[in-house]
């Protein structure tokens, strides 16, 4: 048996399932999860020491690779003078200074410690400023796991295999209405209805979890002209795609500025981070200067914001998106040739550093159309890419992650082995 399979039925002994997030359990793709022991750059390691190119990176935070000694050092200095004091930091002011600066919807951030957390507290604040009730969320986008957002919330639930949540009272469930993704007519027919009741429309600008789809051209435009109109906040959930697709994210890309955004993973370089931030007139609604309560005993702590702040500038460095670009593009042109060569049924959908393969014979434009993809073909081809040493997300519905520390030889390597395992697929 490996060690890997031994520490897990260790680990069910005492842990739920034998992990601490349901997406890291390999249920889809009929294996049990690899444990991890170390990881550098692109690389990581397991505990029967074999060596894989990871395209996971932590679900999306390890931007620059696995341990970079930026980082590293900025932790080893900081853990000297201490994790956490539960009273402001200098270095909270220097991570809030540079997304505000980075982001230009955002002119004050409030940090907390997951995209969950930032979530529930931005739908809190949309629905305390403007007075209202209802939000609207799109079919398979996730934002965590609050209570109002588990709802049709794709990747991990889809893997599942269910809707929602048990244990999310239907009362709460009610007052989300949940809308196509791309579907701008069903989402003027909701308005409609409702009116003057709905506070926020959330969404994933470019989807990571339900797999990567843009959105339709003018579709972001759309959304915001009708939260505008029926004043509705607009909310980006840029967790994923934070300095990922841009350094001001997807709403730099597409030139929309959001009423309130979302950030995580990358801002925390690696450690446990989520913030939100938005216009000044809206983010003081916020306690103490305003009647909306949100708190955190760990928020802001000098280790993520380190972490954060280091991770941040480097990616502020001129080239980083034209790389990760380059990067993106290499492993797409040889993705496409194989599934050419091979002749299966496989879309590639990417935009910059993320992507997903979809096992589909049709373009990808929305939950409907992801849940159609072909999850025993993925299977396959998830436990093939293993098997060659690559480190997929063991789902079809999710995001994959190219880094900076990526090299052209793990590209090639990549391709050579998509190539055995569309063989196995076919
Ligand atoms: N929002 C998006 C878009 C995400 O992808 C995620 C996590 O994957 C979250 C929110 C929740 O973040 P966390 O897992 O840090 O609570």
């Amino acid at each position: 048996m490996s060690k890997s399979k031994e520490l897990f039925s260790e680990a069910k002994k005492y842990i739920p399932g034998g992990v601490n997030s349901p997406a890291r359990a390999f249920k889809a793709v009929d294996n049990d999860p690899l444990f991890i022991e170390r990881a550098k750059g692109s690389f990581i390691y397991d505990a029967d020491g074999k060596e894989y190119i990871d395209y996971v990176g932590s679900w999306g935070p390890m931007i620059l690779g696995h341990n970079h000694p930026a980082v590293v050092e900025g932790l080893q200095q900081q853990l000297l003078k201490g994790s956490s004091f539960g009273a402001p930091t200098k270095l909270e002011t220097t991570l809030a200074e540079m997304v505000v600066a980075g982001v230009s919807s955002v002119d004050k951030v409030r940090m907390v410690n997951s995209g969950t957390e930032a979530t529930m507290s931005a739908l809190r604040l949309a629905r305390g400023y403007t007075g209202r009730t209802k939000i609207i969320k799109m079919e398979g986008c996730y934002h965590g796991h609050g209570d109002s957002l588990l709802v049709e919330a794709g990747s991990g639930i889809t893997t599942l295999g269910i809707a929602g949540s048990a244990g999310v009272p239907a009362k709460l469930a009610e007052e989300t209405i949940v809308v196509a993704y791309n579907d701008i007519s069903a989402l003027e027919e909701v308005f409609k209805e409702y009116s003057q009741e709905i506070a926020a429309v959330i969404l994933e600008p470019v989807t990571g979890n339900m797999g990567v789809v843009t959105p339709n051209a003018g579709y972001l435009e759309s959304l915001r002209n009708l939260t505008k109109e029926y004043g509705a906040l607009l909310i980006f959930d840029e967790v994923m795609t934070g300095f990922r697709l841009a350094y001001g994210g997807a709403q730099e890309l597409y030139n929309i500025e959001p009423d309130l955004t979302t950030f995580g993973k990358i801002i925390g370089g690696g450690l446990p981070v989520g913030a939100y931030g938005g216009k000044e007139k809206i983010m003081d609604y916020i306690a103490p200067e305003g009647p909306v309560y949100q708190a955190g005993t760990l928020s802001g702590n000098p280790l993520a914001m380190v972490a954060g702040i280091n991770t941040l500038k480097l990616l502020k460095e001129e080239d980083t998106y034209d790389n990760l670009e380059e990067k993106g593009q290499l492993l797409e042109d040889g993705i496409l040739k194989n599934i050419k060569k091979v002749d299966v049924h496989a879309v590639f959908s990417r935009l910059g550093s993320m992507f997903t393969l979809f096992f589909n014979s049709s373009e990808v434009t929305d939950y409907q159309s992801a849940k159609s993809s072909n999850t025993k073909a993925f299977s396959i081809y998830f436990n093939k890419m293993l098997e060659e040493g690559i480190y997929l997300p063991p789902s079809q519905f999710e995001a994959n992650f190219i880094s900076l520390s990526h090299g052209k030889d793990e590209i090639q390597t990549t391709i050579e082995a998509n190539y055995k395992a569309l063989l196995e697929v076919k």
